[in-house]
């Protein structure tokens, strides 16, 4: 990893994002005599992901075996931030196009890595918790089980992720892509799982932009477990 974009010619580079919203060395927080708001120390990591050096670049025309080292790397950051103590969740999104507001036209995705667990990842969680204690299975593989055996909202599966549209989704043109067996994390990914979920994404992309014959623009987050061992995963 390095703070600079080195030479032109490069693979994947990840490096600290220059504008953090949270940083790893940061001074103790003034006290101010606040009663209603609360703050504290904005610690954490954020970083950002060039996924290819070709700056006008169109991902979904690019090769699997792009996709596949992209999926490695975001595997790697996940365990190499989320082992850090002060770290509690690795959130890894991508927002693309000028009409999600991306100033940076490279193709790039980022990485926050967050002191606590964020709101709506928290509610999942819960939810999922909540799910196996009241009914011993996991809601995740179980809400993939009955959108399968429904089958009307699934776009693709391969060997080991299936891509659909959830039951209730939030926007449109949403898609979810499941791991066909239960996977808590990139930790637990075999090489073919990454290959698998490489493929899906591609095969995403490349749907995306030929619905209208234009580059999608599209925010994307990936929702693992926390990065600390937790009483469930
Ligand atoms: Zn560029
Ligand atoms: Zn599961």
């Amino acid at each position: 990893m390095s703070t600079e974009v080195p030479a032109e010619d490069y693979d994947i580079v990840v490096f600290e994002n220059k504008f953090p919203s949270l940083q790893q060395d940061l001074p103790e927080v003034i006290k101010k005599n606040y009663k209603f708001f609360k703050y504290g120390k904005a610690q954490g990591i954020c970083e950002v992901v060039l996924f290819t050096s070709d700056h006008d670049g169109v991902m979904s025309e690019k090769p699997l075996s792009r996709y596949i080292k992209l999926v490695k790397v975001w595997g790697d950051r996940y365990q190499e931030l989320g082992a850090k103590d002060f770290i509690d969740y690795v959130f890894i999104f991508e927002n693309k196009g000028e009409e999600v507001g991306v100033t940076l036209h490279h193709p790039h995705g980022q990485i926050y890595a967050y002191p606590f667990i964020p709101p709506i990842i928290g509610q999942e969680l819960d939810s999922s918790k909540e799910y196996l204690e009241k009914e011993g299975k996991c809601l995740f593989c179980k809400t993939l089980k009955e959108e399968t055996e429904d089958g009307r909202r699934i776009i693709i599966s391969n060997d080991s992720f299936t891509a659909l549209v959830p039951f209730s989704a939030s926007y449109t043109y949403e898609v979810h892509i499941y791991a066909n067996k239960h996977l808590s994390s990139f930790n637990d990914f075999s090489q073919k799982e990454e290959i698998d979920l490489a493929a899906i994404l591609k095969t995403i992309l490349m749907k995306f932009d030929n619905l209208f014959g234009f580059i999608f623009p599209y925010i994307m987050s990936i929702h693992p477990t926390r990065s600390r061992k937790s009483s469930f995963n």
